[in-house]
């Protein structure tokens, strides 16, 4: 009798523990995908990666003589009736994290035992699983420092996983959906046509890494905040879907010589992918609720004209602008332009966090419950280990810092592009005559600010007192 192989955010071959517990079991495996509508669903730009990533997991495993089985709707419909019409005595898969998943997952278990088939779960998403790292008192930790510090000592200098590993095929294939009859993604208009950089699959997320190993890696501590070079590994989306696990990137920096502290530097922020999972996985609300709860006094402002221009990239401050467009175009946003936009929105403009993280959750390619929500908190300050309220980022001050010649600004803005480094990031102060002779025209050509940020600054501050009192 077979088994099942069930991917989810695990779109790989190598170093996937499911895979190789399944093959070690010595029985035929079917691979499969559920898309589950059970969940909440997936934002434009997930769906567009899903839709290549899973065209990518087919081919590579049509390439060892196996595929991919896809089904749609209730996992857990959906695989007990796998099992009556194949026969299979065994469901494995690699653990999620968020409520929705883990509730799912421990039904589906109990579903499978009581008819006498075997459920083996592992661990290919995480260093170190949510359960493993505590507090002295065993509770579960608020603060990265002392959680990373804890998390390294767990983490498990596990073998590489063999990326030949030989699955055998099933006498009969059960049936499947077109992958194209899904629609993931709506081809007209073409939103996504700006995507061309990305290769979702296996194979794009192994070049990436290899090509952050190439050069950033050895900078990344300096590189890093600066959106207008290519300092990051740009792994997210890829780590999204777990074309890529993070044991494979671990052992890749380690196994290099890197200048000190780069590599640290940078499985830190691994680290932080690990916390926000610990975080939903002890705090399932993470996603809807303040995680410190005096956040639900905070007076949130209803402002549609504030939001529609913050989305569109059309709030007349560059740097939000930028980041805003590089978002839509290419479904991915620099990190420190991410925290930028996002103080803006919530701070600058006072809208609820929650309409931020479902507009990224539509946008992004890694839109991550965890890292989404996880960030958004931290931004607002209503997260664990969050940044304080009153840390309110200057948008014309931060974009002088981290992109100090503005060419990250003039490559999403090209109607600024003749302004000079300084007034680049704030029309407003340029003269009229380097205004005119870059055919700037503000309020035609480029939107005035819709918000001033000084008084927008005052007013932010001011509203944070009630929650400050209790
Ligand atoms: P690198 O700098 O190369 O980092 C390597 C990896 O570390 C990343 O791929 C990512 O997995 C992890 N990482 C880096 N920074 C963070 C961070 N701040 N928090 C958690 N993990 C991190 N990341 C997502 O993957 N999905 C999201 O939905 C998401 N939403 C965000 C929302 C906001 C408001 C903010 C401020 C950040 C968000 N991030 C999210 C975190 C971060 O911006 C991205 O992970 C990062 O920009 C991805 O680029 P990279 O792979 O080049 O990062």
């Amino acid at each position: 009798a077979p088994a099942i192989l069930w991917f989810r955010q695990d779109l790989r071959l190598a170093d996937n523990p499911a895979l190789a517990a399944a093959a070690a079991s010595g029985r035929a495996v079917i691979p499969l995908y559920v898309l589950d509508e059970t969940a909440r669903p997936l934002g434009g730009a997930s769906r567009w990666w899903l839709e290549r990533s899973l065209a990518a997991l087919d081919a590579d495993l049509r390439a060892r003589g196996s595929r991919l089985v896809f089904r749609r709707g209730d996992p857990r419909l959906q695989i007990g009736e796998l099992v009556a019409t194949t026969g299979a005595e065994a469901v494995f898969w690699n653990r999620l994290y968020d409520g929705h998943s883990v509730a799912r997952d421990s039904e589906l278990k109990s579903d499978l035992k009581a008819d006498g088939v075997e459920a083996i779960s592992c661990n290919g998403g995480l260093l170190v699983e949510p359960w493993t790292v505590k507090t002295g008192a065993g509770d579960p930790y608020r603060v990265f420092t002392p959680y990373w510090r804890a998390a390294q000592s767990k983490i498990e200098p596990l073998p590489a996983l063999d990326a030949e590993t030989q699955i055998s095929a099933p006498n009969h294939w059960p049936d499947s959906d077109n992958l194209s009859d899904w629609k993931l993604y709506e081809r007209r208009p073409d939103w996504a046509k700006g995507f061309n950089d990305w290769t979702p699959g296996e194979a794009g997320a192994r070049a990436a890494l290899a090509r952050f190993l190439d050069e950033p890696a050895a900078t990344y501590a300096e590189d890093r905040d600066r959106p207008d070079r290519v300092g990051t590994s740009r792994l997210s989306p890829h780590l999204h879907f777990g074309e890529i696990g993070p044991r494979q990137v671990w052992r890749a920096l380690r196994g290099r010589d890197l200048p000190a502290g780069q590599a640290d530097k940078f499985l830190a922020e691994i680290g932080w992918r690990e916390f926000n999972h610990h975080l939903l996985f002890h705090w399932p609300d993470l996603p809807i609720r303040n995680f410190k709860s005096e956040f639900d006094r905070f007076e949130w402002r209803d402002d549609e004209p504030g939001f529609r221009a913050w989305a569109r990239g059309l709030t007349g401050y560059p740097i939000v602008d930028a980041g805003m467009r590089e978002l839509w175009a290419t479904g991915w946003m620099h990190n420190r332009v991410r925290m930028i936009v996002a103080s803006f929105l919530i701070k600058d403009l006072m809208i609820d966090w929650r309409r931020g993280e479902a507009w990224f959750w539509d946008t992004l390619v890694d839109a991550d419950i965890a890292q989404n929500a996880g960030n958004w908190q931290w931004v607002a300050g209503s997260g664990a280990d969050a940044s304080p309220w009153f840390r309110i980022f200057n948008p014309v001050t931060q974009g002088q810092k981290f992109d100090p010649d503005g060419d990250y600004v003039r490559k999403w803005i090209p109607e600024l592009a003749g302004l000079s480094s300084k007034t680049v990031h704030a029309p407003w102060i340029a003269s009229d005559s380097e205004l005119q002779s870059a055919g700037v025209r503000l309020g035609e050509t480029y939107p005035r600010p819709v918000v001033d940020h000084a008084e927008a600054r005052e007013r932010a501050l001011d509203a944070y007192v009630p929650v400050r009192n209790g």
